[in-house]
């Protein structure tokens, strides 16, 4: 089990109450922000209890102002407004699977949040509840967002805000481009989309903003600090101000089908979450914008890629092989040149057939068989792969681009 690291265990406990032994108080053993408390029986870890009864306290430094050094999802946040924990930060008990060195940070719940001065209180995945104390509830597995305080709440058909201080018309502006985001997926992917976005808006503890601003997902929360939503909005143009915040809030929203919907694992794991949401974004941007807003991104990518040099997917053996660069702007490029070669509608398929086919290893014979079953023959693919696919240099990419 993992536990954040400023907490102390007052006692673990399995379903029938027995007093557990545990591992972990003396000479113990980080992962990331966490402390490890193993169970055990005379020398071994004890396997898991059907149930697990833990208690636990712990004091923070609540900030005022934005002095601290640093500010991250790691951290449990109070700044005397509110308080923020992410699940990065394990403010609640993780399981980890030992053998498999995989934390289980997605849970089911049922549970009672209770604090005292809270106006508002807002667990992931539920609808946000008034204080002192809230009951929560989900049967889909979530990982878990804390955010409490005194914070007011917009509820819009497409989207819920906290903490945003939207005008009733800037809500309106966004929740309309959301909205029309998600009627574009629904369009593209043919598959309704299960989710309520909420938005969320705090103060770090460390200073961003008004030109430093920091974003983080817990899907479906997307949180922002140091540039509220508000500055986003041009309730003129009914637009966002910058296509940027168009492209992040697809990517964004993207999600729900690529890492939600259909998980990614194996060696191409980066590619079919990252790369294949980056992708959406592209699509949706260019729905929104037209064809010369793709033209635009890709431009400004060119000077970026100019001396990059990768693996081609094929040989990607495990998946952090695929770095931030590859996952978020080369491979985007090479669904493009997808497209640019055997035409939007069969790459349209490809992405659908990924969600029909959910569950499976996303590997590199995944992504072919995929591609196959959107209608590529066999003779038109290995012609792709030779020039595209294989290809180590990047710059050799836009050749093949629209
Ligand atoms: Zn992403």
């Amino acid at each position: 089990m993992l536990l954040y690291r400023g907490f102390n265990i007052g006692l673990l406990r399995n379903d029938t109450g027995q007093v557990l032994k545990y591992g972990g108080f003396y000479d113990d053993k980080f992962s990331g922000e966490a402390t490890a408390y193993l169970p055990y029986t005379q020398n071994d870890t004890l396997a898991l209890p059907a149930k697990l009864r833990v208690t636990y306290t712990g004091a923070f430094p609540i900030y005022t102002d934005t002095l601290n050094s640093f500010d991250f999802k790691g951290l449990i946040a109070f700044n005397g407004k509110t308080v923020r924990a992410a699940e990065q930060s394990k403010w609640y008990p993780v399981i980890y699977d030992v053998k498999n060195d995989r934390e289980l940070l997605e849970v089911t719940y049922d549970i009672e949040v209770t604090c005292k001065d809270c106006q508002t209180i807002y667990i992931n995945g539920s609808a946000p509840q008034a204080g002192p104390s809230g009951k929560f509830h989900s049967t889909i597995p979530r990982q878990l967002l804390l955010f409490a305080g005194n914070y007011v709440v917009q509820a819009l058909p497409n989207s819920t805000f906290l903490n945003a201080d939207l005008s009733a018309d800037e809500a309106a502006v966004f929740n309309e481009n959301i909205g029309s985001i998600i009627n574009f997926y629904r369009f593209y992917l043919q598959v309704p989309y299960g989710e309520k976005i909420t938005f969320m808006q705090h103060r770090s503890v460390e200073p961003f903003g008004p030109k430093r601003s920091w974003g983080f997902v817990t899907f479906p929360t997307i949180a922002v600090a140091g540039k509220p939503f508000k500055s986003e909005i041009d309730t003129q143009k009914r637009l966002f101000k910058n296509i940027y915040s168009y492209y992040f809030y697809s990517h964004e929203l993207g999600h729900y089908y690529y890492g939600q919907s259909a998980p990614a694992n194996s060696t191409l794991k980066w590619f079919f979450l990252e790369s294949m949401a980056e992708f959406l974004s592209i699509k949706a941007a260019e729905n929104k914008y037209g064809k010369e807003a793709t033209q635009k991104y890709i431009a400004e990518r060119k000077p970026l890629m100019k001396d990059w040099k990768v693996k081609p997917l094929s040989q990607i053996s495990s998946p952090n092989q695929i770095g931030d660069g590859y996952r978020y702007t080369y491979a985007p490029m090479i669904l493009l040149a997808m497209e640019k070669n055997f035409g939007s509608k069969t790459v349209q398929r490809f992405c659908r057939n990924i969600l029909q086919n959910a569950g499976q290893r996303t590997d590199y014979p995944f992504l072919v068989k995929m591609v196959k079953s959107a209608g590529v023959n066999d003779k038109d693919w290995k012609a792709f792969e030779a020039t595209v696919m294989e290809q180590t240099e990047c710059n050799k990419i836009f050749d093949h681009l629209p």
